[in-house]
């Protein structure tokens, strides 16, 4: 890849490490980080119109309408500058094409499409294991890599709270959504020349660096 701002999208199945390779590269380089994922859970906890259509899908497992993902991404697209990261977006291949128009109006495009890749049985573990802090944010695994005693950003430990989708009933069906709606994107943007797979089975700064390496940053 050429040296320039990046513009990537994080592919990978729920629990692959997106949002914490996202974070990651944010600390180092200036960057912004879109997660769906977080911006709908905004929505939800401040019950705003979106988050109140949205909740029930998300707590299934469901993937949300795409009309009101692609309204949500819009509004974001217009501020876009410099270096960014999408993280759990596009999530099958309508958000995917329309997503490549919205940033051909623009004269903007996608750089690298990062698909971390994970085996079925870590995704699970990983997913059901996962916490995160309701003060610093960060986001942990009880067995891997289990929280500090202090946290970030106050002096108490962190206080951690599981995603209601992390829990068993709703892991296999958010699998079951990802291999029939959004795997299929890998041959997509693989006809774009823009794929790379990233190893995901390794301690989080070896897939960092691989990262780097294939943004060549
Ligand atoms: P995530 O944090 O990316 O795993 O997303 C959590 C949930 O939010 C998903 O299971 C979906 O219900 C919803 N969601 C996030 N991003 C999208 C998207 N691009 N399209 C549809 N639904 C989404």
């Amino acid at each position: 890849m050429s040296q320039g701002p990046f513009h990537v999208i994080f592919l990978g199945a729920p629990g692959a490490g997106k949002g914490t390779q996202a974070k990651l590269l944010v600390e180092h380089y200036q960057a912004t980080h879109l997660s769906t994922g977080d911006l709908l859970r905004e929505a939800v906890k401040a019950q705003t119109p979106l988050g109140i259509e949205s909740q029930a899908f998300m707590s299934r497992g469901d993937l949300v309408p795409d009309r009101l993902i692609l309204g949500m991404i819009k509004d974001k697209l217009q501020t876009l500058s410099g270096n960014w990261i999408f993280d759990g977006f596009p999530r099958n291949l309508h958000q995917a094409k329309a997503f490549d128009e919205l940033l051909q109006e623009l004269g903007q495009s996608v750089t690298a499409v990062l698909n971390v890749e994970l085996p079925l049985e870590l995704l699970v573990e990983r997913l059901t294991q996962r916490r995160t802090c309701k003060t610093c944010g960060q986001i942990f695994n009880l067995k891997l890599n289990p929280p500090p005693l202090q946290c970030r950003e106050s002096s108490s430990p962190c206080e951690l709270y599981q995603r209601d989708d992390d829990r068993v009933e709703a892991v296999s069906h958010r699998l079951d959504v990802y291999t029939s709606q959004t795997e299929p994107l890998k041959a997509f943007y693989q006809h774009q020349n823009l794929l790379v797979d990233i190893q995901g089975d390794q301690p989080t700064d070896e897939v960092y660096q691989s990262i780097c390496k294939a943004l060549n940053i």
